[in-house]
C-alpha cells in the first residue's frame, strides 16, 4: 500500500480518469482530480453516471439543424419549420432565446461563428444546411441571431451571401445585444428588446 490510498494499477485508473473528465469544457485539472476522487468513492455517483450515460445515448444532434433529438427519431425543430427560422451560434444561445419566450418559430444552430485564426471556417458550420432549410420552405423568414462582434458580423454576410439566391425573407435581431455577446450571456429584457426591433438584413 502507498501513502495516497492507491496501488499502482488504480493509481493509474485514477489517473486515466482524472484525463477523461479533464476532456470536458469547463473542466479544470483540480476540478477533475475532485470529480475523479468523488466518483472512485462515492457507489451511488457511479450509479448517477451510468444513468447520465444512458440518457446521453438516447440523445443525438440532428445533422440538419443541430438540434438535439431521440437517437433515430424525427426531428420535431425541423419538422415544424414555422414562419421562421432563427439562425444561432450554439445551443446555449437558443436554449436562452426559449427561456425568455420572445420567439416562437424553428431553431438553426451554427455550431460556431466563422473565425478562420481558431480554424472555425464556413465548411465546419451548418450553413449549406441552412440554405438547404431555406430552399425547402420558400418565403420563409431567416432571422439572425447572432453576436455583434467581428465573427459574427463575418458570418451573418457569409450567409447572406449564400441565401441570396433563396427566396428568404432575411433579418437580423438588433443592436440590443452588447458587442460580442451571444444571447445566451445576456439578461431577458435584453434578448426580448433585441427580437422585437429586429430589422432586414
Ligand atoms: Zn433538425
Amino acid at each position: 500500500m502507498i501513502s495516497d490510498g492507491l496501488h499502482s494499477s488504480s493509481r493509474t485508473a485514477a489517473r486515466e480518469l482524472v484525463e477523461e473528465f479533464k476532456k470536458f469544457p469547463g473542466i479544470s485539472l483540480r476540478s477533475a482530480q475532485r470529480l475523479a476522487y468523488s466518483l472512485l468513492s462515492d457507489e451511488a455517483l457511479k450509479k448517477s453516471l451510468e444513468k447520465m450515460l444512458a440518457l446521453a445515448r438516447s440523445v443525438e444532434v440532428c445533422k440538419s439543424c443541430g438540434c438535439f433529438r431521440e437517437v433515430g427519431g424525427r426531428c420535431e425543430n425541423c419538422d415544424t419549420p414555422g414562419e421562421t427560422i432563427c439562425v444561432v451560434a450554439n445551443i446555449s444561445d437558443m436554449t436562452a432565446i426559449k427561456r425568455v419566450g420572445c420567439f416562437d418559430g424553428s431553431f438553426h444552430i451554427l455550431g460556431g461563428l466563422i473565425a478562420p485564426l481558431e480554424n472555425s471556417l464556413p465548411e465546419n458550420l451548418r450553413i449549406g444546411e441552412l440554405k438547404r432549410r431555406a430552399e425547402e420552405h420558400p418565403g420563409v423568414e431567416v432571422l439572425l441571431a447572432l453576436p455583434f462582434s467581428i465573427e459574427g458580423d463575418a458570418t451573418a454576410l457569409y450567409i447572406k451571401d449564400v441565401l441570396n439566391s433563396c427566396n428568404v425573407k432575411l433579418s437580423r435581431i438588433a443592436r440590443g445585444l452588447p458587442a460580442g455577446t451571444a444571447p445566451d450571456v445576456v439578461d431577458h429584457r435584453t434578448v426580448s428588446e433585441a427580437f422585437s426591433g429586429k430589422t432586414i438584413y
